[in-house]
């Protein structure tokens, strides 16, 4: 697909261009925000899987920015935002860039020193593996990387703070539903109106961080295990056999973000054709550093000219 095409049947992919952001993402976090607030009151916050960086972007442009600029605001109160990926990005304005692995025991520790011992009011988490269109296979492994970044937020975010992750919806979306609702007191499904209604992907919102009593962080796992096995802990909201009959859970699922707004399953006509004048598609906003695929190409040059070398072989050797 051409990048004017592109620009045609994404709409987001285009405003996003537009407006400076390196990906189109960025509109999935602001129209969570929208509807949920959740940059209220943030001052510390930790971004997971932030490469290229555009949810990094929302949160300079929304927190580290305005503070920046206000006279009031002393440079050790100004917000922090410590972002993470296994893959560099260029810098952006107030975000502290840690290049590493969520699912690394040892990341948490990174974020707390970054953070002088004190706690996030705010975890956000937009990993996604590299897809394989086998939704099992997809489903499970997006839900380790839930499961890794509720990790670091049990050792990283503060009591009554929030955690945005992105989901993709499955048959096991009611088991992380109640598994979350272990630690947070509202936890809620959201499509913002910039996810495309084919992705299976969703985003979940946990609000009021507040894990059981006498929680131990080492004992995530096991906790996490007994939720909806027949030896489930009692005193869960999500007890054993709430997924199917009378006892089923129905989830909190809302589309957020402007539902008259762009759609982002349609195609939009390009504005200076609309003029009568012609198009010009502008480049990505920030290119990613270096990405996989650029490997992967490598790789495979390599590999070509490896073919076309044995090709010139006499057949006997
Ligand atoms: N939120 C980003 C933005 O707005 O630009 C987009 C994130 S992109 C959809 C998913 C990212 O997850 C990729 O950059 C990938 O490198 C990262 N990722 C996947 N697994 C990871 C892991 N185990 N640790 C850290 N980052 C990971």
């Amino acid at each position: 697909m051409g990048k004017a095409s592109k620009d045609k049947r994404d709409i987001y992919y285009r405003k996003a261009k537009e407006e400076g952001w390196r990906a189109r993402s960025a509109f999935k976090l602001l129209q969570i925000d929208e509807e949920f607030s959740v940059f209220q009151g943030v001052k510390r916050v930790v971004d997971l899987c932030a490469a290229p960086g555009s949810w990094s972007q929302v949160l300079s442009r929304r927190l580290y920015v305005p503070a920046k600029m206000s006279p009031d605001c002393r440079d050790d109160d100004l917000p922090l935002i410590v972002a993470i990926d296994l893959q560099p990005m260029a810098p952006i304005d107030g975000v502290i860039q840690v290049q590493g692995d969520i699912t690394n025991a040892r990341t948490a520790e990174v974020v707390i020193r970054h953070f002088d011992g004190c706690k996030a009011d705010l975890v956000v988490c937009d990993g996604a593996p590299d897809v394989t269109g086998l939704h099992d296979m997809d489903e499970f492994v997006q839900s380790q990387l839930i499961l890794a970044a509720l990790t670091i937020v049990t050792h990283v975010l503060k009591v009554g703070g929030k955690f945005i992750a992105k989901i993709f919806r499955g048959k096991d979306t009611s088991l992380l539903y109640c598994q979350l609702k272990l630690f947070f007191s509202q936890v809620t499904f959201a499509k913002p109106k910039s996810s495309r209604n084919s992705s299976i992907e969703a985003f979940v919102v946990c609000e009021n961080y507040s894990p059981p009593e006498g929680f131990n962080e080492k004992d995530l796992y096991l906790l996490l295990e007994k939720v909806g096995s027949p030896s489930g802990v009692d005193d869960l909201d999500c007890r054993s056999g709430w997924l199917e009959g009378p006892n089923k859970i129905y989830i909190p699922f809302l589309a957020c973000g402007d539902l008259s707004g762009y759609d982002s399953d349609r195609s939009y006509p390009l504005p200076s054709v609309e003029g009568g004048g012609s198009y010009r598609s502008l480049d990505p906003v920030q290119p990613p550093i270096a990405p996989p695929y650029k490997t992967a190409l490598e790789m495979k040059k390599a590999s070509n000219h490896g073919i076309a070398d044995m090709d010139k072989l006499p057949l006997d050797s």
